[in-house]
C-alpha cells in the first residue's frame, strides 16, 4: 500500500548519486480545493507541487523555495511555495480559455520559470529559465544545466488515481564529492528512472518502486518526511504588507467600504481590517521606526 504525501530520500551506495521520491494526494487535493481551475491547470500545479517538494528536500538549510511560471498565454501565473518542512501551498491565475489538451506551451505561451530560494537566514537566490521545453521536467533540466549547481534530473508524473488528481515524481542528484565518471553513472540511472509510470508512483510503496527501477543497485532508503498543505499567511503578515501601501490608498478603501478585506491568494482566507486596526498598525510601525 502506497503511503501518500511522503517524501523519501535514498542513496545509491556504490555511486555518488542520491535520490528522492514523492507522491502527493491529500496535499494536492487541499491545494486544488481553494481554486476553481480547469484540469490542465490542475495538472500543471501538480507538476509544480512535485517539483517544489523535490527541490526543497535538497536544501541543506532552513528556508523555502518558490517555483513560479509566468507567460503571455491564458495561464498568466502558476506558483508553488514550499519550505524544508514540506509545507506546501500554490495558486494559479488564468485569463482566457485553456484547451482541454493544453500543453505547457498552449497554457503559458511564451514564458519563463523563476525559482527563488529563500534561506531563513542568508541571501535569497533566484534563477530564471525560458520555458522552451515540452514539459516542466525538461524546463527544470534546462535550469539545472544553465545554473552552476550539482547535476540534477527530475521526473514528474500526474494523472488520476481512484477518481482523484494524483501527482508524483523522483529526483536524482550527483553528490558534491563525485568523480567525473559519475556523469555516465547518472545517465544510466536516469534511463532506469525514466521508465517510472504515474500509476506505479501513485500505487506502489517506496521499497517496491526502488526495487522495480534499480534491482541491480544497492540502494539505502531513509525514513520519509511528511508532505502537507499549509499556508503561511496570517493577520500579522497582511498587516506588514498594508503598512507599506500609501496612506491615501488605504483611506480611500476605508472610506468607500468601511474596511479593508485582504484575501490570501493561496488559501482564500480573508483578513479584515477596519479603521481602528489600520491606525493601530500604523502606530506600531511608527514606534518601531523610532
Ligand atoms: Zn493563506
Amino acid at each position: 500500500m502506497n503511503k501518500h504525501d511522503q517524501l523519501y530520500r535514498f542513496l545509491f551506495e556504490s555511486h555518488s548519486v542520491r535520490g528522492e521520491l514523492v507522491s502527493v494526494s491529500e496535499t494536492y487535493q487541499r491545494m486544488l480545493e481553494n481554486h476553481d481551475l480547469p484540469q490542465p491547470v490542475q495538472r500543471l500545479l501538480g507538476e509544480l507541487l512535485v517539483a517544489a517538494s523535490l527541490l526543497t528536500a535538497t536544501l541543506k538549510f532552513n528556508g523555502d523555495i518558490t517555483v513560479q511560471i509566468q507567460g503571455d498565454g491564458p495561464v498568466k501565473l502558476a506558483v508553488i511555495n514550499g519550505n524544508n518542512q514540506q509545507q506546501m501551498r500554490g495558486t494559479a491565475r488564468i485569463d482566457g480559455k485553456v484547451n482541454a489538451a493544453g500543453s505547457l506551451h498552449d497554457m503559458v505561451g511564451n514564458g519563463y520559470m523563476v525559482i527563488t530560494v529563500t534561506p531563513t537566514e542568508g541571501e535569497r537566490y533566484q534563477g530564471v529559465v525560458a520555458l522552451e521545453g515540452e514539459t516542466l521536467a525538461e524546463c527544470l533540466d534546462a535550469y539545472f544545466k544553465q545554473s552552476e549547481q550539482l547535476p540534477t534530473r527530475l521526473f514528474i508524473r500526474t494523472g488520476i488515481q481512484d477518481g482523484k488528481m494524483a501527482a508524483g515524481g523522483m529526483l536524482l542528484q550527483i553528490l558534491p564529492d563525485a568523480q567525473e565518471s559519475s556523469d555516465d553513472v547518472l545517465e544510466h540511472l536516469v534511463q532506469l528512472t525514466a521508465t517510472i509510470k504515474g500509476e506505479e508512483l501513485f500505487t506502489l510503496n517506496a521499497e517496491e518502486i526502488l526495487h522495480r527501477l534499480y534491482h541491480e543497485e544497492d540502494v539505502t532508503l531513509y525514513e520519509p518526511q511528511q508532505v502537507e498543505f499549509r499556508c503561511s499567511c496570517s493577520q500579522q503578515r497582511c498587516a506588514d504588507t498594508l503598512v507599506t501601501l500609501p496612506d491615501a490608498d488605504l483611506q480611500e478603501i476605508l472610506h468607500k467600504d468601511g474596511k479593508i478585506d485582504m484575501e490570501c491568494e493561496f488559501c482564500g482566507t480573508h483578513y479584515i481590517f477596519d479603521e481602528k486596526d489600520i491606525s493601530e498598525i500604523k502606530t506600531v510601525k511608527k514606534e518601531q521606526l523610532h
